[in-house]
C-alpha cells in the first residue's frame, strides 16, 4: 500500500471559493438582444430546415431544455423534440465580446480568477473578510445591471463543492455549501452529477448499485481504488467534501489588449483610425490599472472573410502608457502593411511582454537622463 493512502483525511474549510456560471449564456444573450424570443423555445444552431439537417446545437434556453433539447445534440434531433422552436445561428464573435465584459466585472472583485469557459469561472475570494453571500449578490447584481444577464453562483470552500452548488439552483441561483451541509447535499446527489464520474464510470456505478452520493459514501477506499484506480481515490475524497485543488489564476498577465468587433464591418480608413484611437485609450487605461508596461505592440485585424492577421512592432524602450503614443505606433504598423485596404470586422491592439512599472525602472531612467 502506498504511503499517501495512510494520511488521515482532513477537510480544509479555510478558503472561500465562488463558482459562477452564466445561465444558458448564448441563448440568454440572443433573447436579451431580441426580446421577441422571450417566451419561445430558443435553440442556438443553424436552422436544420435550411441546412438540410446538418449542424449541432450550441446551447438552448430553459424552455427548449424542458422538452429535452441539449447542447451537442444534432439540430435535426432538436427540431424533432421542439418543432415550434426558434433556431438562431450562433454569433461567437458577439459571445466572446460579452464574455470579456463578464470577465471584466469578475476582475473588479478579484484577479484570482480561473476561467473554465466563456461563461464560467472560479474566483478565490479568501482575502475577503465579509460574507461571500453578500459579495456574490453584488457580483450577480452588477452583471445584471451592466449586461442585463443572469448568472448562477455556488459558494463553498473548494472548487468541487462550489461547482456543484452553482448547478444546484438555476437560473439566477445562489447556493452555499457549508461544512455542515456536506453530508445532506452530497448524499442526495445522483451519481451522474458528481464531477469526475463520466458516462463510463456512471455505467459501472449503476452495475454496482451506486445510485447517489450516499451509496458512494458507503464504499471503502480500497473498494473504490480497486474499481476505479486513481479516480476512485479522488471520488473517495470528493464525496467527503475534500478537494485541495487551488484556483489556478494567472499570476501575472503577459499581455493586455483590447479589440472592437464590427457588424457591419468598418469600411473606411478614417473609421479604422477613429476606432484605433479609442482602442488605444482603452489599452492604456487597462495598462495603468495593472501598473504594467511593455515593449511590443500588436495590431490585430480581421477582414470580411474572417481572415485574422496580427502585425507587431517591438521597441528597445518601454512604450509609454499614453493613448497618443500607442495610437501613433498603431498607425505606423498599419502604414507598414500598406494602410487600410479592406473592410474590417475586428481591430485590436495588444501590448505584450509586460513588466510591472516598478521603482527600479523609474530610478534607472532617472539616472540615465
Ligand atoms: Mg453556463
Amino acid at each position: 500500500m502506498c504511503a499517501w493512502l495512510q494520511f488521515p483525511l482532513k477537510i480544509d474549510a479555510s478558503r472561500k471559493i465562488l463558482h459562477i456560471d452564466m445561465d444558458a449564456f448564448y441563448a440568454q444573450i440572443e433573447i436579451r438582444d431580441n426580446p421577441a424570443l422571450q417566451d419561445e423555445q430558443v435553440i442556438l444552431a443553424r436552422d436544420p430546415r435550411k441546412t438540410g439537417g446538418t449542424g449541432v446545437v450550441a446551447t438552448a434556453n430553459y424552455h427548449a431544455r424542458q422538452v429535452g433539447v441539449h447542447s451537442a445534440m444534432s439540430a435535426a434531433e432538436a427540431l424533432e423534440k421542439a418543432p415550434e422552436a426558434v433556431f438562431v445561428t450562433p454569433d461567437f464573435d458577439k459571445y466572446r465580446k460579452v464574455s470579456e465584459q463578464v470577465h471584466g466585472i469578475f476582475h473588479q472583485f478579484t484577479d484570482k480568477i480561473e476561467p473554465i469557459a466563456f461563461d464560467e469561472a472560479y474566483l478565490d475570494l479568501s482575502d475577503y473578510e465579509e460574507s461571500l453571500v453578500t459579495i456574490a449578490h453584488r457580483l450577480q447584481q452588477k452583471i445584471f445591471d451592466e449586461l442585463a444577464l443572469t448568472s448562477s453562483v455556488g459558494i463553498s470552500f473548494n472548487k468541487f463543492l462550489a461547482k456543484l452548488a452553482s448547478e444546484h439552483n438555476k437560473p439566477a441561483g445562489l447556493t452555499v455549501i457549508r461544512i455542515e451541509d456536506i453530508r445532506p447535499f452530497l448524499d442526495a446527489q445522483p451519481i451522474e452529477s458528481i464531477r469526475g464520474v463520466g458516462t463510463k464510470t456512471a455505467e459501472r456505478m449503476h452495475e454496482l448499485h451506486i445510485e447517489n452520493g450516499n451509496d458512494l459514501y458507503q464504499l471503502s477506499q480500497d473498494t473504490l481504488i480497486d474499481e476505479f484506480g486513481k479516480q476512485g481515490f479522488e471520488l473517495y475524497q470528493r464525496i467527503r467534501g475534500i478537494d485541495d485543488r487551488p484556483v489556478q489564476y494567472e499570476r501575472q498577465r503577459k499581455s493586455i489588449g483590447k479589440e472592437h468587433t464590427f457588424n457591419p464591418p468598418v469600411r473606411s480608413e478614417q473609421e479604422t483610425l477613429d476606432e484605433s484611437r479609442s482602442i488605444a485609450k482603452e489599452v492604456v487605461q487597462a495598462l495603468k490599472n495593472k501598473k504594467m508596461h511593455g515593449k511590443t505592440l500588436v495590431l490585430k485585424l480581421r477582414d470580411e472573410m474572417f481572415n485574422t492577421t496580427t502585425h507587431r512592432a517591438t521597441f528597445n524602450d518601454f512604450i509609454e502608457n499614453d493613448p497618443n503614443v500607442i495610437y501613433n505606433l498603431a498607425v505606423d504598423i498599419l502604414e507598414e502593411i500598406g494602410g487600410y485596404t479592406t473592410p474590417l470586422r475586428l481591430v485590436g491592439l495588444t501590448v505584450t511582454g509586460l513588466t510591472p512599472i516598478s521603482f527600479e525602472n523609474i530610478t534607472l531612467s532617472l539616472y540615465e537622463s
